[in-house]
């Protein structure tokens, strides 16, 4: 299922034929040290705590994905990564736990066959968002230009009702959160925190680390007074331009991960 075009999208430009690790079906061991590497970032740059979770498309099928076993991210190797089909069912965990959540990313990657990269976190400045009715989380500044016009709120009583335990434990609650997404980049949770996407597994970090930026900022403007968003086409613009830049973040980010800074 693997085709050029699909890799080549997602920056990983090697064949199933010539991938340095796994089988014959398998992602590429790239692949999977690169998410291990995601999981310690977005501990490092203060996105997720013991919980929270990142997972990318495999390389090698986009009918799969790849997530770590159920463990704090900090804590993650290439050996921790497990993989599992779109019905979030895991293929190779033998027996490990793997996360409650894990319907966010499954039912994500069928309703949006363009994302590749996913970041559910409880990042602390977000969740005021979804919990002030009146407050709207929108792009403040050129680094969270990703972020949508009026970002949505999912609101998991509609799904669940009023006896629930706000956490996405099923197909039919990870289906809602995706259908509030919609075509967007982030959703808000009532309650909980959010969840971004992305095309790619380093823009994906880039977007949970600056959606947090993003809520800081916007939080203490709102405090100071009335606030000028970016606009439609600000919002367009800077992220095209912002989009060629990410790398740089990431190699920065890989340094401070692994403690050289
Ligand atoms: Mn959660």
């Amino acid at each position: 299922m693997c085709t050029p075009a699909y890799s080549d999208m997602h920056g990983y430009a090697q064949t199933v034929a010539d991938r340095p690790g796994g089988g014959a079906s398998g992602p590429s061991q790239a692949l999977i040290e690169e998410l291990a590497l995601a999981n310690r970032i977005l501990f490092r740059e203060g996105v997720v705590d013991a919980f929270g979770h990142v997972s990318v498309r495999s390389d090698a099928d986009p009918g799969r994905y790849l997530l770590a076993r159920n463990m704090a991210p900090a804590l993650v190797t290439a050996d921790d990564i497990v993989e599992f089909d779109l019905d979030s069912a895991p293929l190779n965990a033998d027996g490990r736990a793997v996360y409650l959540e894990r319907f966010i990313h499954g039912e994500i990657y069928k309703a949006r066959p363009d994302v590749t990269a996913v970041v559910h976190s409880h990042s602390p400045a977000v969740v005021p968002f979804g919990i002030v009715k009146t407050a709207k989380f929108r792009s403040v500044c050129h680094m969270s230009s990703f972020l949508p016009v009026c970002t949505p709120i999912f609101e998991i009583r509609d799904t669940a009702g009023e006896d629930n335990d706000l956490l996405i434990t099923s197909h039919a609650l990870g289906a809602a959160l995706a259908r509030v997404l919609g075509e967007g980049t982030c959703v808000l949770m009532r309650g909980h925190g959010s969840t971004v996407v992305a095309s790619n597994l380093r823009e994906v970090v880039y977007r949970a680390v600056y959606t947090e930026v993003n809520a800081k900022l916007q939080s203490e403007a709102m405090r100071m007074g009335e606030v000028t968003y970016l606009n439609e086409k600000e919002l367009v613009t800077t992220t095209r331009t912002i989009a060629t830049q990410i790398n740089r973040a990431w190699d920065f980010w890989r340094m401070r991960a692994e403690g050289k800074l």
